[in-house]
């Protein structure tokens, strides 16, 4: 365990515990508020290895982190995905890996990253019509989807949770539809606003900003919404309809910064820390990684140093040049 003295805290007093850890850059799907249509994803070589990311996984739990998401690009297109989560579900001092997908591998896989010892997982759906599914991930695979969140479902995770990015003109029309199916299956389900990560030319941004408001007066008109203190550690704020099974979030990146209370770090499928979801400042994990292979306590006080340079927050804007040019899937969401 780490003493209380060891762990991380950042220059404005936030202490840090969650990493997301991204797998791959790659995926299966090309969401248009996520990626291209056309992508160059990276050679193999500069994606973190199996024992790489076990290697950082180990070290960040000595730093204090105590949960760990994978994502990516799609965590579920790398075959050593099962093996790695059993790597860190086993480290002692860790309290979950977690994991984010599209789903799309999800029938295939569900019973073995039970077995492994995921907990709970996000799986992202922004709608359940077949014909805006196919536009919005540029991939006609809804009912591979469906059997897959069905699967995890049946599979029993301790907590399962829709992601839905919500885009006016596109699905903002779906949000009740998307809550009676998370009902349903007694699930939780969060409403996202597109960030501006990477330019894409497939939609103009700020016209499809629907906020997390605008969404709350959708549901509000339907059902009462109870505002609840449940966190999952994430930026979801959580309401509750009386009555009714499972919570729905809000995650709010525009309306809502979470910025004052992040305490999230992020390292990209190349192994570069970022130190803020908004901005560009970030080290490279795998430089030190592959040049001093077994030395962690240098891997450790480059953390430690880094940690100290973390910028207070970041603020997002619809210019017509995005802050940040790396897309969602390099982010690792
Ligand atoms: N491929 C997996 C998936 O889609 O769940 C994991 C990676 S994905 C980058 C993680 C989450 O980020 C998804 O819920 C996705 O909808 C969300 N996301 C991607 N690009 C986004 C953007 N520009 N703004 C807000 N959320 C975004
Ligand atoms: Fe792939 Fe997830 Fe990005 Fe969609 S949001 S393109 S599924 S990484």
């Amino acid at each position: 365990m780490t003493d209380a003295a060891d762990q991380l805290i950042d220059g404005y007093g936030r202490k840090l515990d969650y990493i997301r850890l991204s797998v791959t850059d790659r995926c299966d799907f090309r969401c248009v508020y996520c990626m291209a249509e056309e992508m160059t994803f990276l050679p193999r070589a500069r994606v973190l290895s199996l024992e790489e990311l076990a290697t950082l996984g180990e070290t960040f739990v000595n730093l204090g982190i105590r949960r760990i998401r994978l994502t990516g690009g799609e965590p579920l297109v790398r075959r050593d995905i099962v093996s790695l989560i059993s790597k860190l579900a086993a480290l002692p001092g860790l309290d979950e890996v977690t994991l984010t997908t599209n789903g799309s591998q999800l029938g295939r896989y569900a019973q073995a990253l039970k077995k492994a010892g995921l907990k709970r997982i996000n799986v992202s759906l922004d709608s359940l019509r077949a014909d805006r599914f196919a536009q919005m991930t540029r991939r006609d695979m809804l009912d591979q989807v469906l059997l897959g969140i069905d699967k995890a479902v049946e599979v029993g995770f301790e907590r399962i949770k829709l992601n839905a990015v919500v885009m006016r003109g596109h699905n903002d029309d779906e949000v009740l539809d998307l809550i009676h199916y998370a009902q349903q299956r007694n699930i939780d389900i969060s409403f996202i606003e597109e960030m501006p990560l990477g330019q894409i030319s497939s939609h103009n941004r700020q016209q499809a900003y629907c906020s997390s408001e605008d969404l709350r007066q959708i549901i509000e008109n339907k059902y009462p919404l109870i505002s609840s203190t449940d966190t999952t550690g994430g930026p979801s704020r959580y309401y509750r309809i009386p009555g009714k099974p499972g919570r729905i979030g809000f995650i709010s990146p525009h309306s809502h910064n979470f910025c004052a209370s992040c305490n999230r770090l992020r390292v990209t499928a190349e192994g570069r820390l970022l130190l803020c979801l908004g901005q560009e400042n970030s080290i490279d994990l795998r430089a030190i990684l592959r040049r001093y292979p077994g030395e962690s306590d240098r891997l450790e006080s480059s953390i430690r140093e880094a940690i100290k340079h973390r910028p207070e927050g970041h603020q997002f804007s619809f210019d017509d040049q995005p802050q940040v040019l790396r897309f969602m899937n390099m982010t690792g969401g």
